[in-house]
């Protein structure tokens, strides 16, 4: 159901350029550059809470991280108890599997699936893993129904398989509006734009389901609540990193295709409105809020010819997070890698850097 831009998107995109909103982006709805008017306009925003040296770190993190938290409408206080339940789904020589849900909120149920791997002493390390606009999350545990989902899963999308066969336990969860979840008849994007009427834009819930992936995670004796990492391409990169952003408790985001400066991807495509984020852009550019995730681990992933996120605003990105990572005392905590292809995961960069940070 999801539909390519109409005009009356694409009025809805300008008017958020306009207040310096930005959106993160539909592998299937970008495609053509924004006009470079537009992109004249979008540059001129001044953030009021941009990364610089000369403040004291804490203090600007704290005050950006409430801002954040404010802009995505996360709830100010929730009870960390969680309802769940879990069947088995399989199991083979390598893993198991177990079909799981939990209550983020009332009404809105999470489904998943939770593998561990055979032979690796607990507590293990848990990979929170989310995919981007695709089918749904069957994709992150290798189960493509059709050909064109299992030549999908080519571009590195099993991520949860991934995990498991490096020893890590993974929680692939279905994001509000996709799979699933998927609203019948409607697209995320009009979901998100519902959402926006009601004042909870549609990428903050899809944090606060990762928050609350968190809480079920700590339901588990023998997963590690100090050892949580979240990953994802594309949209689930963009969750991702702004989970990682607010929620401390996640040591580790991996970012797939979805980093730069606002004005080289959200500004530069046109996308679905279900990452839009109104007036951020008012508050800090993406790179800013990078500085949120130090000292915690931020591993950023690329395509040089990536067509949604323009490789220089990448590198620009980088050079901000690098800064603010310096500050922080641990510049090595954020690391780019580069591959040369265009919008994918790429396995065999990253993981080798990713068993580096936290599964030692
Ligand atoms: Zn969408």
């Amino acid at each position: 159901m999801r539909q390519p831009w109409s005009g009356q998107l694409a009025v809805f995109a300008a008017s958020a350029m306009a207040i310096g909103s930005f959106a993160f982006a539909s592998a299937v709805l970008g495609q053509a550059p924004l006009a470079a008017t537009d992109i004249g306009k979008a540059v001129q925003v001044q953030p009021e809470l941009a990364f610089d040296r000369n403040h004291d770190f804490v203090t600007w993190q704290q005050k950006l991280r409430g801002r954040l938290r404010s802009i995505l409408a996360i709830p100010n206080d929730w009870e960390p108890d969680v309802r769940w339940s879990a069947t088995r789904d399989s199991d083979n020589e390598r893993y198991t599997t177990d079909r799981i849900e939990f209550v983020a909120e009332p009404g809105e149920v999470v489904p998943g699936y939770l593998l561990r791997p055979k032979g690796v002493k607990p507590p293990l390390p848990v990979m929170i893993c989310l995919q981007g606009h695709s089918p749904g999350m069957h994709i992150s545990i290798g189960r493509g129904k059709t050909p064109g989902e299992i030549a999908s899963i080519k571009g590195g999308r099993d991520i949860a398989i991934q995990a498991v066969a490096r020893g890590w336990a993974a929680l692939a969860i279905e994001q509000r509006a996709f799979g699933e979840r998927a609203v019948p008849g409607i697209s995320c994007n009009d979901v998100a734009l519902r959402e926006l009427l009601k004042g909870r834009p549609l990428t903050g819930q899809r944090v606060f389901d990762v928050m609350r992936a968190v809480d079920f995670i700590a339901t588990q004796p023998d997963l590690d609540g100090k050892r949580i990492g979240c990953m994802g391409n594309s949209a689930g990169g963009t969750v991702s990193f702004y989970a990682a952003c607010v929620d401390e408790r996640t040591q580790l985001a991996v970012v797939s295709c979805s980093f730069g400066t606002f004005e080289a991807t959200w500004l530069y495509r046109k996308h679905c409105a279900c990452g839009y984020l109104p007036g951020l852009l008012k508050v800090a550019d993406m790179p800013d809020l990078a500085g949120l995730v130090a000292p915690r681990h931020l591993i950023l992933v690329a395509g040089k010819k990536d067509h949604i996120a323009r490789f220089d605003g990448v590198q620009k990105g980088y050079g901000t997070a690098r800064r603010a990572f310096e500050q922080a005392g641990c510049p090595n905590h954020v690391v780019l890698l580069a591959a040369e292809g265009g919008h994918q995961f790429y396995p065999d960069l990253a993981w080798p850097v990713i068993q580096r940070s936290l599964n030692k």
